[in-house]
């Protein structure tokens, strides 16, 4: 069995590696986003290795086997459940429940887990957007794209984020957005990448490049 930390590895591993489209994640990738030291990783990568929930070979980065992504996907399905929970029966804001679930999340009871999806209503995304894997582990497809990588013109719906952190999150509410808003993207800046996006209401709302990074759209077929 997994200990919380080695279980925080797995989904740190994960997370990078769909962020690389499925490539080897390095060591100095994991210190920097579990703050830890490299040599600390290192030592955490042989313990797994040992276990069988990676590959790893040195200089070489890290890949989860079929055991540890399984284990990171009940992580993140935990993860995400435990949000919907907060938000929707508790009234938890969607700022507020991520440090929560990041504990949550670590409660090894299959039983719990399955009887908190039942009493959801079997959930497919998260408050965030993000889609919930199911009991088999599997994570369902969302055909998403980063709103940075729209072209001007398009009419989007706003699908999710890709950033869980309360100051992005609330940056996003003040912005005037939320998740199924239909939107004109009118512009993007030659200058900074920055981009104006137009509500079906005619508000204007002009956007970061790093926020429409964190930003995942639908395109809209033209009617
Ligand atoms: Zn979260």
């Amino acid at each position: 069995m997994a200990s919380f930390t080695e279980e925080n590895y797995l989904k740190a591993i994960f997370h990078l590696s769909a962020q690389n489209e499925g490539k080897a994640v390095s060591t100095n990738e994991l210190a920097e986003v579990t703050q830890t030291r490299a040599a600390s990783v290192t030592d955490m990568l042989k313990k797994l290795s040992e276990k069988e929930y990676i590959h790893y070979k040195k200089y070489q980065g890290v890949t989860l086997t079929e055991s540890g992504s399984q284990i990171a996907l009940k992580i993140i399905r935990k993860h995400r459940l435990w949000e919907v929970f907060l938000v929707e029966k508790l009234g938890f804001k969607w700022d507020e429940i991520h440090d929560l679930a990041e504990e949550l999340e670590h409660i090894k009871s299959k039983e719990l887990t399955d009887k908190l999806d039942y009493f959801l209503g079997h959930p497919k995304f998260d408050p965030h957007g993000d889609p919930i894997p199911d009991a088999q582990g599997n994570m369902p497809s969302v055909g998403t794209t980063q709103l940075s990588k729209m072209e001007q013109g398009q009419k989007l719906t706003i699908m999710g984020v890709s950033e869980d952190s309360a100051p992005f999150l609330q940056h996003f509410d003040r912005l005037g957005l939320k998740l199924g808003l239909e939107v004109s993207l009118t512009d993007i800046s030659d200058f900074d990448h920055s981009l104006e996006l137009q509500t079906e209401s005619g508000q204007n709302i002009r956007i970061s490049s790093e926020v429409a990074q964190n930003i995942q759209v639908k395109a809209r077929k033209l009617s």
